[in-house]
Formats: structure tokens, C-alpha cells, sequence
């Protein structure tokens, strides 16, 4: 038997190959993004709580309704938007489900979704296993902004969605309101629908502020606003995250989410709607976070490599162009067993795997391990 293959350019994520690679090689990881220290003891006590009350059985298909509510209200109280907790607020397991979800939700054979490059790694193979046409615009160098002109000029009148992403993973852009405007203006007289991963939402820096798409009414009414916990409270290997949208929209997003998991782990949405009562344990975020990225920036500028501090997300670029030609892939392989510090080579979030020279580390580590790496990476390597 032969399989035909839905996706035959795809091989594993370079978030495992490289993750793999840092362990064999004993390696720090500053490649793949996750933090590098656990939750609030707190949590694991509310969760270690609900699982011993027997709260273990299958939760409702679109959440918990207090949890749900509580993802309203944090919403109204931190960007001034309201989403009606029972209809427009969706409970998944993960931002990776939300995507896929949103994007199945609206895609159909021929549907051409526009894909602002470097991206996320599943996007693209969200869209063409709907049998949606992934177009690809770039992003400007240097900062990684939108060019809006080149947008525009990929908007046809197939053009059924547009993905966005602020805080941008890997390139750290964060969203003006400029940005907000100007894709309203494009948009607003087309049924184009937005899905926009906002997972870096409480990780922005030098005094930035996240703006979420349906903060514009525009582009509220279109936007699937995909989020996830494991960003905000250090909880990766939980997947659990939302999606917020107009009702008609969630609507159509619960059909596809109650086929992809149904449902996410009672008691961790349980926990968490406690756990999330208290907003200084996401408002902290930004301080938090922007501390290890001036630490980690210091520390760089006694590399050799070039760099801008990022804007949000916990990822830091580099470029190395002026010192060598070598593909970002190999660079990233072999700082990975010369130097013992393991990245993630920029090209792979580029369909036609562009090179730039550049690597992302993620510095949501403890001070210690980025100092560590930050002493491997003056190393010689070119
Ligand atoms: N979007 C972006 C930009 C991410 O960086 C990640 C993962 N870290 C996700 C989505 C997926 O989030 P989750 O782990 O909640 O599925
Ligand atoms: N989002 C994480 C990153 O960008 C990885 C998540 C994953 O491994 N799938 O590194």
C-alpha cells in the first residue's frame, strides 16, 4: 500500500529536532520556547485539589462555565472588551487546537489565506489540509513590521483569511495601532475573516502595549483571537488555551472543536479560574520578562553576534551575516555541539526556507542558564 501524503514537504518540527539534539549534546536549549522554571507552587495546590475532589470526569464541550467566565472577565478588565462568556468563549487544549480549529472553521477547497512570513510552523499546514492556498507575504526588514502595500497587493477576491501574530514569534514585532487601522481599512468591505495567535499577549516590552485585533471593532467582528495559558503561567505541558469570537463565529468553531478534543482536562480549568482571579499573576508578565531580555541583550553585545532588542515574545534574533555565509541551519547545529547552546535557525518559519542569517534564542530561562549560554556563545564559532 502506498499512503498518499497530505503533507509531504513536512518533516518533525525543528522545536523536537533541535530539542533532541541539545539533549544528546548536552546542550543548553534556548531553542525550543518554553520556560525553563515551573508555575506558582499555588497552582499545582489548586490543581492537586480539584483531581483529588474528584473533579475528573469529561468537562463541558465549550469549557467550564466559571473558567470560561473568568476568561471574559479578565478580558473586559484588561483590554475593555467584552465576549459573552457562554457564546463567544471557547475553552481548547492549546493555541494550537484554537488555530486549527479557526482556521478549519473557515477555510474551504481554494480558499486563498494570506501568511505574513517568518510564521508559526503549523499555520501553513492548518490551511492546506482545509484545501486552503497558503500566500505568502514577507515581513520588512529590518524590525519585522507589516508592509501593508505588499498585503494589499496579495488581497484577490479568493482571499478568505488572513493570519496575524502579535507578539510576533520568532521576530518579537508588536502590533501599533497603525498596523490595527490599516488592515481594518483593507479588509473591512470583504468577507476576509482574521485568526489572530496572540499567545505572547503579557509579553511585551520597554512600556509597549498588546493590542489584541478585537480591540477594533472592524476587526472584532471577523477575528478568531486564539490564546494560551502555557505562555502566562508557565505551564506549557498543559495545553490548555481559548478562543474568542462573535457568537456566529464560535458558533462554527465549537463544530470543529468538539471533533478535534471534544473537551479539555477538568480539573486544570478549574484551577486556573481560581488561579487567574488575581491579575497581578499575568500583569507581572512584562517586567518579568523584559528584565531577562535586557540581561540576555547585554550579555549578547559581547558576541559577535548583531541584534535588536525585541519588542515582546520571549525570543531574542541574531544576526551573524557579517561574519559568515554558512546556512542558519548548520550555524544552529554546530553551535549546538561546538559551543553546547542550542537555537533555532530563523529559515524555518519561511515556506521557500529564506536565510537571513539570523538564529532565535528563547530567554524565558533562569538568570544562571542565560549566563551560562551567554559565556558559551563567546565562544569562537566562525
Ligand atoms: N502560537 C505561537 C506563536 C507559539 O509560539 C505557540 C507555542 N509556543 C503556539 C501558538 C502554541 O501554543 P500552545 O502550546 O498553547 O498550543
Ligand atoms: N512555540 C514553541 C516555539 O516556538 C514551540 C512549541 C512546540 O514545540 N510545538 O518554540
Amino acid at each position: 500500500m502506498t499512503l498518499f501524503s497530505k503533507l509531504p514537504d513536512v518533516g518533525t518540527t525543528i522545536f523536537t529536532v533541535m530539542s533532541k539534539l541539545a539533549t544528546d549534546c548536552n546542550a543548553i536549549n534556548l531553542a525550543q520556547g518554553f520556560p525553563g522554571f515551573d508555575c506558582y507552587p499555588y497552582l499545582h495546590d489548586l490543581v492537586n485539589y480539584y483531581v483529588s475532589e474528584g473533579y475528573n470526569q469529561y468537562a463541558p464541550m465549550s469549557g467550564v462555565p466559571i473558567f470560561k467566565q473568568r476568561i471574559a472577565e479578565k478580558t473586559s478588565r484588561v483590554y475593555g472588551v467584552d465576549f459573552k462568556a457562554e457564546s463567544e468563549v471557547t475553552v481548547v487544549s492549546g493555541a494550537t487546537e484554537a488555530l486549527f480549529a479557526a482556521v478549519t472553521a473557515v477555510v474551504n477547497k481554494g480558499d486563498e489565506v494570506i501568511l505574513l512570513e517568518p510564521c508559526y510552523d503549523s499555520y501553513a499546514p492548518a490551511v492546506v489540509l482545509n484545501g486552503g492556498v497558503p500566500v505568502y507575504v514577507s515581513l520588512r526588514l529590518p524590525d519585522f513590521s507589516v508592509d501593508w502595500d505588499k498585503v494589499k497587493s496579495a488581497i484577490t477576491d479568493k482571499t478568505r483569511l488572513i493570519m496575524v501574530n502579535t507578539p510576533h514569534n520568532p521576530c518579537g514585532y508588536v502590533w501599533t495601532q497603525k498596523d490595527l487601522d490599516t488592515l481594518a481599512e483593507l479588509i473591512q468591505d470583504r468577507e476576509i475573516y482574521i485568526v489572530s495567535d496572540e499567545v505572547y499577549e503579557h509579553i511585551t516590552f520597554d512600556g509597549r502595549e498588546h493590542l489584541p485585533m478585537f480591540s477594533h471593532p472592524v476587526l472584532k467582528e471577523r477575528t478568531f483571537a486564539c490564546g494560551s495559558f502555557g505562555k502566562t503561567f508557565h505551564i506549557t505541558g498543559w495545553k490548555i488555551g481559548y478562543c474568542l469570537a462573535p457568537e456566529k463565529l464560535t458558533a462554527e468553531f465549537r463544530k470543529i472543536h468538539q471533533f478535534l478534543t471534544f473537551s479539555t482536562a477538568t480539573p486544570l480549568q478549574y484551577a486556573l479560574a481560581d488561579f487567574m482571579m488575581e491579575p497581578s499573576r499575568y500583569l507581572h508578565l512584562n517586567a518579568f520578562y523584559n528584565r531577562k531580555r535586557d540581561l540576555f541583550c547585554r550579555g549578547l553585545m559581547k558576541t559577535d553576534f548583531e541584534f535588536t532588542p525585541a519588542q515582546g515574545s520571549f525570543f531574542q534574533l541574531v544576526s551573524y551575516g557579517h561574519l559568515s555565509q554558512e546556512s542558519d541551519y548548520d550555524l544552529a547545529v554546530r553551535m549546538t555541539k561546538q559551543l553546547g547552546v542550542a537555537s533555532i535557525p530563523v529559515s524555518v518559519f519561511y515556506h521557500d526556507k529564506t536565510d537571513h542569517k539570523m538564529l532565535r534564542f528563547c530567554f524565558a530561562k533562569e538568570d544562571e542558564v542565560l549566563e551560562k549560554a551567554l559565556e558559551l556563545l563567546q565562544g569562537s564559532i566562525f
